[in-house]
């Protein structure tokens, strides 16, 4: 993250007319926005501090900040995918209904939020079954997408590849092209690519977006990135993919935008990364969007050719 040398301002110029938003959004790819639909209690964060016991007991403050997300995308004519957990399908139903009411893509992120690391492949087939037939249920349509917790699918978990498509998804989007401590498959293509398990089975991939600078692909996609640095970068980092005719995949969660959420005792660089600018979330998605229409991912693959995009086993 130090490869880049000449500061880089956080404002971008606004458009001139709607118009001009309207030509350009018409010549690029679209943005791929997703959410990933946890509460704020249910983050990596805060495991070992929320017992998952206190879950059902505690307020997941989930409606009103999602109904301003919807909000928030209707104005921009802008459908997104919302990766959700089964416990929050299950907790609060309404929500589910309202987001596939108003015309996104509901998609999976597991059901209790464990990282595959956790799990296992045992414990992993049953928390995405019962997610996955939570989410049908509600909607009534095979959901298709999935996402996991804490992008927890690396080389360690690539059996989680097979257990996918075994379960009837058709393509993922958990992979973090970058090396991290805690996850990443920094030798992955940075652009949509066919993921192969090591049962053999293929699934679509649409792995989080990365601006390469100097050779370092610098994570830009969303979450912690999004809040802590410029929204300058991730504009260049889906610039660049524009560029190679591809669409950006990106990546919040509501809690994101819920600047009023407790705070709960999380410490040091944790507690750094859950809570900073949390009150920048809301213009900056709306700079994002200002900008690049949003698409869900399971429509813009439709458009797509993904029989002809390279291979690659993990
Ligand atoms: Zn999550």
């Amino acid at each position: 993250m130090t490869a880049i040398s000449t500061p880089i301002p956080d404002t971008v110029a606004e458009p001139d007319t709607a118009t001009e938003v309207d030509a350009a959004a018409l010549a690029q790819p679209p943005c791929l926005v997703s959410f990933d639909v946890e509460t704020y209690f249910q983050v990596e964060n805060a495991n070992g501090i929320v017992d998952k016991a206190q879950w059902d007991r505690m307020d997941p403050r989930l409606d009103a900040v999602t109904d301003r997300l919807l909000a928030l995308l209707d104005e921009h004519r802008s459908s997104a995918t919302f990766f959700t957990l089964g416990w929050v399908a299950r907790k609060l139903p309404q929500i589910v209904r309202r987001i596939h009411a108003a015309g996104h893509e509901i998609a999976c992120h597991g059901d209790m939020h464990d990282r595959l690391h956790r799990l296992g492949p045992d414990g992993f087939r049953k928390d995405l079954a019962n997610a996955k037939k939570t989410l049908e249920d509600l909607v009534g349509s095979p959901v298709r997408g999935y996402r996991a917790p804490v992008f927890s699918i690396d080389r360690t978990t690539s059996w989680a590849i097979d257990i996918l498509a075994e379960a009837g998804f058709s393509y993922d989007s958990s992979i973090q092209p970058i090396r991290r401590r805690a996850y990443g498959v920094p030798d992955a293509p940075d652009t949509p690519f066919r993921i192969v398990g090591p049962g053999g089975s293929q699934l679509i991939e649409l792995p989080l977006l990365t601006w390469n600078v100097l050779g370092y692909r610098m994570p830009v996609a969303g979450g912690g990135y999004f809040r802590l640095l410029p929204l300058r970068l991730m504009l260049n980092g889906i610039a660049q993919m524009n560029r190679r005719g591809l669409p950006a995949a990106t990546y919040f969660h509501p809690w994101e935008f819920d600047p009023d959420q407790p705070r709960l005792p999380i410490n040091g660089v944790k507690r750094f990364r859950h809570y900073v600018g949390l009150k920048k979330t809301t213009p900056r998605l709306a700079a994002l969007l200002d900008r690049h229409r949003s698409t869900a991912f399971a429509a813009w693959l439709q458009t797509q050719k993904t029989q002809t995009w390279p291979a690659f086993a993990l």
